[in-house]
């Protein structure tokens, strides 16, 4: 502070405080060591139900607010996706402001590393975009706080095949509340996107004969996915407006769009994208006045986290599909409160979250003889005070 400036015209310039109340989160940890060019901030949002689980993002950000806005925005959806996937873990995030093409090297992830450490596992941390399994095993050389690592290094692996499974079985949760029968034999499904889940996904449905079309922008990547599952390819632009049951976006987010929503003649939108709806409120609401139902994206790809999160405790693959089914009865619960209430299913999904963060909270006041109170308690039962 300079010796003319006030704490109000601190916090009116850069309302950190303010934010952090926004959002309500827990932490935030400012990392620097400008030695190695490092520039982390770590978003610990709620732990609640657990340590606060998220990936790490490497980006160029413009400025310092852009980052932090974005480590909130991430790290408090992690709470959310975890909390209504039951897993006990809570949401945290991390950002490192740098170009991943030219920035990286192993002091820097080592330095983010023993940051990640400091936090005694408040915080753990995975890959997210910018960040490849080299990184991750440099961050693995200073703190055991980390998941998501290869196979080859007693990780999970890629989680793309769990999230498509989890996938799956959201879309089946939706068939059975729109149609009565989860059944997805002759549906007809339009995928967005060929890629790693999309894959995976595609041969699921085609297993179960529905009639599929796909598209990309990779005319290849289109192809083999095509050959493999019987599906027939479309051009992009076509992808919306087809004639189909199902539209299942995975690729891009923000598809459901003041362009998109007249184009859509399908019951049901149900893919692994994230932040499908371009505006939450506005196109949230209109998909449910237009009798499309819409499978919320953070509880329908939570396969990922769930992966993830199975590493923990040792993974194991059987065990991580077996918890990806539950997405299934996660779902049908989202979609049974959203008619029950008129209300949009992202916001029945927010609110079932939310409900089970604060009815685990309640446990917490319950004594055991793990409380930290029972150290003090015993102390003065010694001393007979
Ligand atoms: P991916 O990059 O392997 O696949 C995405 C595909 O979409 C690519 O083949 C790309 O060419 C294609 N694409 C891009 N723009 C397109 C367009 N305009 N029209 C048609 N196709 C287009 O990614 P992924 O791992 O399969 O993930 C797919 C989506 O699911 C992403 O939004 C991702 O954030 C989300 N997601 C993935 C996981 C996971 O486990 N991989 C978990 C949770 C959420």
């Amino acid at each position: 502070m300079t010796a003319n400036e006030t704490d109000a015209d601190i916090s009116e310039n850069f309302p950190l405080f303010g934010k952090l109340q926004d959002y309500e989160h827990e932490q935030i940890v400012v990392c620097s060591e400008p030695s190695l060019g490092l520039k982390a901030i770590i978003a610990v949002h709620d732990t609640t139900l657990g340590p606060a689980l998220g990936g790490v993002r490497m980006w160029p950000y413009n400025n310092e607010q852009e980052a932090i806005r974005d480590v909130l925005r991430l790290s408090r959806g992690m709470t959310y996706k975890a909390a209504i996937s039951g897993l006990n873990l809570g949401g945290g995030k991390a950002v490192i402001i740098g170009d991943p093409r030219k920035e990286k090297n192993e002091s820097l992830f080592r330095a983010f590393g023993r940051y990640v450490d400091s936090l005694g596992g408040r915080y753990i941390t995975a890959e997210d975009v910018g960040i490849n399994v080299q990184n991750m095993e440099w961050v693995r050389m200073e703190t055991k706080y980390v998941s998501g690592l290869p196979k080859s290094i007693g990780g999970s692996g890629d989680p793309s095949p769990v999230t498509a499974y989890g996938v799956y079985q959201g879309m089946k949760a939706s068939a059975k509340k729109a149609y009565g029968s989860d059944s997805l034999e002759g549906k007809r499904i339009a995928i967005q996107g060929a890629g790693h889940v999309s894959s995976h996904l595609a041969k699921f449905l085609s297993k179960e004969d529905a009639e599929l079309f796909i598209c990309d922008i990779y005319e290849d990547k289109v192809n083999a996915v095509a050959e493999e599952t019987g599906a027939k390819v479309v051009d992009p632009d076509e992808i919306y407006g087809l004639d189909v049951d199902i539209f299942s976006p995975c690729a891009l987010g923000g598809v459901v769009n003041d362009d998109t929503m007249d184009q859509f003649k399908c019951d049901i939108i149900a893919g692994a994208a994230n932040n499908v709806l371009d505006n939450e409120d506005k196109h949230g609401r209109m998909l449910l006045d237009n009798d499309i139902l819409y499978a919320p994206d953070y509880v329908i790809n939570a396969g990922g986290l769930i992966n993830v999160a199975s590493e923990l405790e040792g993974y194991n693959e059987e065990r991580a599909h077996k918890q990806a089914s539950k997405i299934y009865d996660t779902i049908l619960d989202i979609l049974n409160y959203s008619e029950d209430n008129n209300t949009p299913t992202f916001v029945a999904s927010n609110i079932l979250a939310e409900k089970r963060i604060a009815n685990v909270g309640q446990i917490h006041n319950i004594y055991t003889s793990d409380s930290k109170f029972s150290g003090h308690i015993g102390e003065l039962y010694k001393n007979n005070v």
